[in-house]
């Protein structure tokens, strides 16, 4: 510590997880986790997952009712077992992106976690603008948590937490598949 004068923080902060490495999700899961310790409301809304035995799902369900995870995505694209048309991944990313945009006016939470959303952006289900939407909307006093590969710069530039995972080793590049309980 230096000699600053050091103030508690009383207003929300807008929080990236980026980046290649792992542990971006599971690092919002961490801080839904934390916050429901002090009696915290939070909503996770989940953009590009769709209908997988992500073990998050069974285990925030010991944390309901403060805490709630609704996914909403139509799956990964352009990957293997991919045969949706982009439309319907269009279609699943407006839905998340509205139901975003709902929970955080509604203003009930104090931690909104958007999980993926980066990811979204990335592969323009979603817009920049509407990215800029979700935060002019956010209260003073709410913490909104956004996750995925690729951060924009207006992202990162508007936010006052970022965090780059970066890849040092993952089992991934000796062959192996997402193992249940780290993965998923
Ligand atoms: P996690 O959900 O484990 O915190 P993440 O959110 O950082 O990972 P995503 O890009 O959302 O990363 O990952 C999708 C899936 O790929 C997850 O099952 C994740 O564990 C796995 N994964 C993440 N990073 C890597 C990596 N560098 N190499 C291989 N697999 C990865
Ligand atoms: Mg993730």
């Amino acid at each position: 510590m230096d000699n600053r004068d050091y103030k508690k923080c009383d207003h929300g902060l807008v929080i990236v997880y980026t980046g290649n490495g792992k542990g971006k999700t599971t690092a919002a899961l961490g801080l839904c986790i934390r916050g429901a310790g002090h009696g915290n409301k939070i909503s996770i809304i989940q953009f590009i997952k769709s209908n997988w035995p992500y073990g998050e799902l069974e285990g925030l369900k010991r944390l309901e009712p403060e805490v709630k995870i609704k996914t909403l995505g139509a799956g990964c694209i352009g990957l293997p077992g991919d045969n949706k048309p982009i439309e319907e991944h269009q279609a699943a990313a407006q839905k998340a992106y509205l139901r975003s945009l709902e929970v955080i006016e509604k203003n009930e939470d104090d931690t909104v976690v958007l999980d993926e959303i980066n990811t979204a952006i990335g592969l323009e289900l979603i817009t920049v603008d509407e990215l800029m939407r979700l935060l002019d909307k956010r209260p003073a006093k709410m913490n909104l948590v956004l996750t995925g590969r690729d951060a924009p710069k207006e992202l990162i530039d508007r936010a006052d937490l970022v965090t780059e995972m970066k890849e040092i080793k993952h089992p991934f590049q000796d062959g192996y598949l997402g193992k249940k309980g780290i993965d998923y």
